[in-house]
């Protein structure tokens, strides 16, 4: 096979992991691995850190450039970049001409928590402001990931600093030699590409992309997405094909009307199914009624399902799309604050049995997501708020400034008629947590379970409520309160913190209790539920705001008080 680029440049912030995996890369492919702080400190005689702080920061950028183009001189290389390096077009447009560039992106909480970590680092000029490192880390994100997302590769590396280290480096080297070899054939030194790098002002991108091993695909969020398709099929690579939208009826009115008009005047072809809305429809024979639609209407293998509407929705349409003639692509187009939040995001998908929720299922990953602020305004109050559970629940395992912004704007975000830019801005955050965990973990194999934050007993009190009491958002939030209760018990969560989730929730409406119900039945339901490995219930706890941690160990006596306190 024949290479275009002859080397990988690793790019991000501090602490993203840029050493430890390029050594390792390096390792596997035979390459020599460069890092241009170690080089700088050669050559100089002065760490950077001391540089800055010494001659300046621009001084310390000028010979920063003059060492990358060295180091740039010869093929096959592993290059771990300094966090600044991306900043100057000169530099992008080097790195572009020769390496085939790679984005390492961690949440901003968990870069600091590797940085508290890191107890022999010499101080950074550039963290140890006056305003704190995780200020400091929090404006550099800002201000560098629009260059950052320019790489032609976007590796998720939250994974590599978890208890099973050596293991995590492993996997995520392999997933990056894996793109490496798919990607680098493709990832030509073509003009548009220098051109994109060079270009002062960076382009928008999607609110997230999410990858795995085998499918990699943007999260789009914004307004009037859904008038957008047409585009966005171009964009996507899938023009010329037959689209079957499986939409919610009560979305069909409202938001698939102008989506059908849309694609009719680009004169693509189509067909609707429309879903009756509800848990219900996640059943088996609709699974029949839909196939047998897809049969009828001679759907093909190019075939492309559009999923329009809540969790439900996205749910049925991508088993149907995992299983019909073995697979056929699908969009999500999730229309509920729950959905563009999750749901549609990461492949989870599936039906419910009479004997329960969820059994069926297969993980399919969909070509895009295209989250539509305007479908919000149509969303009953109650499926709304229930939806902030789960962006509540990503602030607080994942995103200390998530949480502020929730905690600073909790008033406009349930206001009648709630800001557009705020509710985009947040989307657009909380979708990038989950996509980016999604990509470090894509089959739940260790760090997605912290997604579960609030599952093991909030699936436990929808279980026992027969799914009818409680909305799922409903549940996940008095399931952290209870988590939090014994989290508090064991000595792992604060209570600033305790009472920081209690009032957010109670704020935003979302219920901290299901006073009546039997706590029995409750831990009945537990013992059966799928997270229980080995008869050990596994638990989220959220130790510090943006931090989880995963406990299988919890006593028996301090689950059954939780729950009596939050049945009561
Ligand atoms: P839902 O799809 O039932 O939507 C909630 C209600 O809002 C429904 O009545 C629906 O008709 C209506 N609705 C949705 N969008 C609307 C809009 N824009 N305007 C007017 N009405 C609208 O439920 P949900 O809360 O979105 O999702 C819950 C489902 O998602 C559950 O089945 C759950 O198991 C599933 N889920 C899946 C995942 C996953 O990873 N696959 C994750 C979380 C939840």
């Amino acid at each position: 096979m024949k290479y275009n680029l002859t080397q990988i440049s690793l790019i991000g912030l501090s602490y993203s992991g840029k050493s430890t995996l390029g050594q390792i890369v390096a390792e596997r492919l035979g390459w020599k691995f460069v890092d241009t702080d170690t080089v700088y400190t050669e050559k100089f005689g002065k760490t950077p850190a001391q540089a800055i702080k010494d001659d300046g920061e621009a001084m310390f950028r000028d010979n920063e450039s003059v060492i990358l183009a060295e180091v740039l001189a010869e093929d096959w290389l592993v290059v771990a970049t300094g966090g600044g390096i991306f900043e100057r077009s000169l530099n992008r447009r080097a790195l572009g001409n020769t390496s085939l560039i790679v984005y390492l992106d961690v949440p901003v909480d968990t870069l600091y928590q590797r940085y508290l970590n890191d107890e022999g680092s010499e101080i950074r000029p550039l963290l140890e402001t006056e305003q704190g490192v995780l200020h400091s880390l929090r404006e550099l994100d800002r201000d560098r990931r629009p260059h950052y997302q320019l790489a032609d590769l976007w590796l998720s590396t939250m994974t590599l600093h978890d208890i099973d280290h050596t293991e995590a480096v492993a996997q995520t080297a392999t997933r990056l030699l894996n793109y490496w070899v798919q990607e680098n054939s493709i990832a030509e030194t073509s003009v548009e590409r220098l051109a994109r790098l060079e270009a002062e002002v960076a382009p928008s991108h999607p609110a997230a992309i999410v990858r795995t091993q085998d499918s990699v695909y943007p999260v789009w969020v914004g307004v009037n997405q859904i008038e957008r398709l047409p585009d966005r099929l171009i964009q996507l690579n899938l023009t010329g094909r037959k689209l079957f939208i499986i939409a919610d009826e009560s979305v069909m009115e409202p938001h698939g009307r102008l989506l059908a008009e849309k694609l009719q005047a680009a004169q693509i072809s189509g067909a609707t199914y429309l879903i009756p809305s509800g848990e219900s429809s996640k059943s088996s024979a609709m699974l029949e009624e839909v196939y047998a639609w897809l049969a009828t209407h001679k759907a093909e293998r190019t075939s492309v399902i559009i999923a329009l509407g809540g969790g439900v929705v996205c749910d049925i349409a991508g088993y149907i799309a995992a299983t019909y003639l073995r697979g056929l692509p699908i969009i999500m187009i999730p229309t509920s604050v729950l959905a563009m939040n999750d749901a549609s995001i990461g492949g989870k998908t599936g039906i419910d049995l009479p004997t329960g929720k969820n059994l069926v299922g297969a993980f399919k990953q969909p070509r895009a997501v295209i989250a539509d602020i305007n479908t919000l305004s149509t969303l009953p109050k109650r499926s709304y708020i229930e939806g902030f559970a789960e962006i509540i629940k990503h602030g607080l395992i994942l995103d200390s400034e998530l949480l502020e912004w929730l905690e600073l704007h909790r008033a406009k975000l349930i206001d009648e008629v709630p800001e557009t830019a705020l509710l985009r801005q947040i989307t657009a955050r909380s979708t990038y947590l989950k996509s980016l965990v999604v990509s470090a973990d894509p089959h739940e194999q260790g760090l997605r379970a912290i997604l579960n934050y609030g599952h093991t007993i909030g699936h436990a009190i929808e279980t026992v409520t027969g799914y009818q009491q409680w909305m799922h958002g409903e549940a996940v939030s008095i399931g952290m309160t209870a988590a939090g209760r014994i989290a508090r018990e064991l000595g792992i969560m604060e209570l600033s913190i305790f009472e920081r989730q209690t009032d957010l929730l109670r704020d935003f409406g979302l219920p901290i209790s299901a006073p009546g119900l039997n706590p029995d039945a409750i831990i009945e339901a537990m013992s059966r539920d799928k997270k229980v490995i080995d008869g050990k219930a596994r638990f989220v706890f959220v130790s510090e705001v943006g931090k989880a941690i995963i406990h299988t160990d919890v006593p028996d006596s301090l689950i059954k008080d939780a729950v009596q306190r939050v049945t009561r």
